[in-house]
């Protein structure tokens, strides 16, 4: 049996998370979903975005669901809290046209030190404020191995750092040193390094040259988005949190109040977040059919919700993935 923390959170975050559960229950039946509140909702009820007992329902299950939360001013962000309290250091992002073959690649950003590790200080007498970016010999040589290993594991043919390590020779410097250290236990993996600029130029004009990209925290998160840009709705794309004990699946999409309660979200984001959920329990059989139906669907251009430009709606579109797995 395994058990699932699912947190659907606010707006399209529920709508989303519904059809997902019944997909993922129709796939195999060894899961048991244990329902968990956070989020702007969550606030009024009960005083917090993120109460304690969601906390250790997340530390104590195989893994969690996590649909959308509206972010308030007066809290913390859950989501921020949940992956440092778990320890997420990896977030992953795969980058799938289905429209563009030359689009298909992942991206593996470190997420719990650099620029974002929350290091910034002020100096009131020079009128300065600085902020730190902190990175650790463990955390650049266990995202690479993450890399490595799961480009190993999902069949990928290479692995590119993507770094500025000429104006930053000591941070950077040991981000790629780790990077080809590592590499050199996956021979049958290629490994090669671009600067961060350079990267983002390319993932525009040759993105099929790239197949597993790894970086830093703030790098990984600027090419994140330009690499969502490439696809075109938000709605499409998954991602996943992981950590050594832990994961944490979601759309990179937020709550979008300005769709929620009008069954016009697309529900493939949040499907696809619980493909990567398969794969992180090693479920790859059932990770790669959920994955085939959402394709087939996007293929047979047939049933498409408003953001990719159809009249189709959330339950619909879940029905029809659902339809496809054999
Ligand atoms: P939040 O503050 O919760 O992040 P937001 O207003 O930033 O909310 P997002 O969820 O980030 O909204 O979405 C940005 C835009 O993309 C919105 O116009 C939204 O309607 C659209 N969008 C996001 N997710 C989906 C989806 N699953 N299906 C259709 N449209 C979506
Ligand atoms: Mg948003």
């Amino acid at each position: 049996m395994y058990k699932i923390t699912t947190i659907p959170g606010d707006g399209i975050g529920k709508e989303v998370m519904k059809p997902t559960i019944e997909i993922l229950e129709t796939l195999n039946t060894q899961f048991e979903f244990i329902h968990k509140p956070a989020g702007a909702e969550c606030y009024k009820e009960y005083g917090t975005n993120l109460p304690e007992d969601t906390i250790e329902t997340t530390k104590k299950t195989d893994s969690t669901l996590f649909g959308a939360v509206t972010s308030i001013p007066q809290q913390k962000s859950a989501i921020v809290t949940l992956r440092r309290i778990l320890d997420l250091y990896v977030n992953q992002r795969p980058i799938k046209s289905y429209t563009n073959p030359d689009i298909n690649f992942t991206i593996i950003r470190e997420n719990s030190e650099g620029l974002y590790s929350h290091l910034e200080v002020e100096n009131p007498e020079k009128q300065e404020v600085s902020a730190y970016r902190k990175i650790t010999y463990k955390g650049c040589e266990r995202i690479s191995e993450y890399a490595f290993n799961y480009a190993k594991k999902t069949g990928h043919k290479k692995v590119t750092a993507s770094h500025k390590a000429d104006l930053l020779p000591l941070t950077d410097g040991i981000f790629k040193d780790e990077f080809y250290k590592v590499a050199t236990k996956y021979p049958q993996i290629k490994a090669e390094d671009y600067y961060i600029d350079t990267t983002a130029m390319y993932l525009i004009t040759r993105p099929q040259d790239f197949d597993v990209i790894v970086t830093t925290n703030l790098f990984g998160d600027i090419l994140s988005d330009e690499a969502g840009g490439l696809l075109g709705s938000l709605g499409l794309i998954p991602s996943a949190n992981i950590g050594s004990n832990n994961g944490l699946f979601e759309p990179v999409h937020g709550s979008a109040p300005d769709i929620a309660g009008l069954n016009k979200a697309n529900p493939i984001a949040m499907i696809l977040s619980a493909s990567l959920m398969l794969e992180f329990l090693n479920l790859t059989d059932e990770a790669l059919k959920l994955q085939n139906a959402v394709y087939k669907v996007i293929d047979e251009n047939k049933v498409k919700t408003p953001d990719m430009g159809g009249h189709s709606n959330t339950q619909q579109m879940a029905d029809a993935i659902l339809h496809k797995i054999e």
